[in-house]
């Protein structure tokens, strides 16, 4: 099993390398707060079982809090190499002398264990290997030998790190090598190992792992609880991953009424207008989801989110809830209509509209017959209508 970057980092962090601050952030509000307490400036990075991902556009710089957000915002959606992106991991940025590669793998053929360094690091070790393959050393450790700091420092001194950096970089290697032994790894990468700090001054200079990645070795899972910790958060909610493939922004909140709105903004308060009138009509009605289609609101769009809302078995109802920008609400009421009928529709959907276009497009939906689309001019009225059609639905007549 490979390990994200932050979750291999947490193993390097268990053996004391060091390694920059860092918190895993899956949403705009996370990464705002965890950038907050990070300070600045801060590394935004694509968390992706990949590599290359600074090519890629997967690692930003960010010097402020907005530009945290901006950035984390490209980043999420990304899909790199064919992996989608399950978060960021928002990390101190620290100032790079000089970048090392360091490697301990398992070598099959020979039965031990294969130690790849060089003092050209940074980019990945088999480019290295090819535009600099003087540079690159191969060292081993034999199974049966201990592996201990007298190895580590002549291993650290045939590797090349510059003088001032043995002694660290022994200890790092000795940890490595803890860090592989106590977790059945068959990899433990760190790259770049950089060498950081103020280049005017001596004493702030230092080792430390900006990088990592971790294999675990499958046969050995058993051993550690089988590895519960490092689960994949990405493939948690089905619902949320379709959303994530689209391009949308969903939340599965586990009620009866779904919610499509346009603008963060409106969708939340379409949710507590949804919870309001559960509560008023004493059925505890809640919002099944918190969906927000962006500023597009195009028909394909509508019919994707109306797909993924409908599909979850908990929702009972649909309140869409669409300001006309520049899409206007007779495009998203035609989309509505299209959809409805593409899935065969039979759950009721309540429309409210406001902006570009509102009234039309509400005359269109209340003339078209569908027994299933029910019209308000209001959010509240919405809202309370959705509900109720929910209890209904669910058997959750009013209890007064
Ligand atoms: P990879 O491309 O997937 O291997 O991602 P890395 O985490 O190795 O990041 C790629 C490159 O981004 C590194 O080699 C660094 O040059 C740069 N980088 C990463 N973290 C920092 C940092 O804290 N400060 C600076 N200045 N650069 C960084
Ligand atoms: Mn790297």
């Amino acid at each position: 099993m490979d390990l994200y970057e932050h979750q291999a980092r947490e193993l390097l962090d268990e053996q004391g390398i060091p390694t920059p601050g860092a918190i895993f952030a899956q949403n705009s509000h996370e990464v705002a707060e965890a950038a907050d307490r990070i300070g600045y400036p801060c590394v935004i990075k694509a968390q992706v079982k990949i590599g290359h991902r600074g090519q890629a556009g997967g690692v930003k710089i960010a010097h402020n809090r907005d530009e945290a957000v901006l950035k984390a915002e490209s980043i999420l959606p990304m899909t790199i190499h064919g992996h989608k992106v399950s978060g960021v991991l928002v990390a101190e940025a620290k100032n790079i002398l000089h970048e090392y590669y360091v490697s301990i793998s398992v070598d099959r053929t020979s039965r031990d264990y294969d130690v790849l360094a060089t003092a050209n690091g940074g980019t990945e070790v088999e480019t290295i290997a090819k535009e600099h393959p003087e540079s690159v050393k191969r060292l081993h450790i034999n199974a049966l030998d201990d592996f201990d700091l007298e190895a580590a420092t002549q291993m650290a001194e045939s590797i090349g790190f510059y003088h001032a950096d043995t002694e660290q970089a022994a200890q790092i290697l000795l940890k490595m090598w803890r860090c592989f032994k106590d977790n059945d790894a068959t990899l433990v990468e760190i790259n770049p190992l950089a060498k950081i700090g103020d280049p005017d001054d001596e004493s702030s200079k230092q080792l430390s792992a900006l990088d990592a990645k971790i294999s675990l070795d499958d046969n050995a899972a058993f051993r550690h609880d089988g590895w519960k910790r490092f689960e994949d958060p990405i493939v948690s909610d089905p619902f949320e991953q379709r959303a994530r493939e689209h391009g949308l922004h969903y939340v599965h909140l586990h009620g009866e009424v779904g919610v499509i709105g346009n603008g963060a903004g409106l969708v939340m308060s379409s949710l507590d207008a949804v919870s309001g009138a559960g509560e008023e009509q004493g059925t505890n009605i809640k919002p099944a989801n918190f969906l927000d289609i962006g500023g597009g609101a195009s028909a394909a769009v509508m019919a994707e989110s109306l797909e993924i809302v409908l599909s979850d078995p908990q929702v009972e109802s649909v309140f869409i809830n669409v300001y006309g920008g520049i899409t206007s609400c007779v495009e998203v009421a035609n989309g509505i209509l299209e959809a409805s009928a593409q899935l065969n529709n039979a759950k009721p959907i309540v429309v409210r509209f406001d902006g570009n276009a509102a009234a039309e497009g509400l005359r269109i939906l209340a003339t078209a017959n569908n027994p299933t689309i029910h019209v308000s001019e209001t959010m509240e009225g919405a809202a309370a209508r959705a509900a109720e059609l929910a209890a209904k639905a669910a058997g959750k007549e009013e209890v007064r």
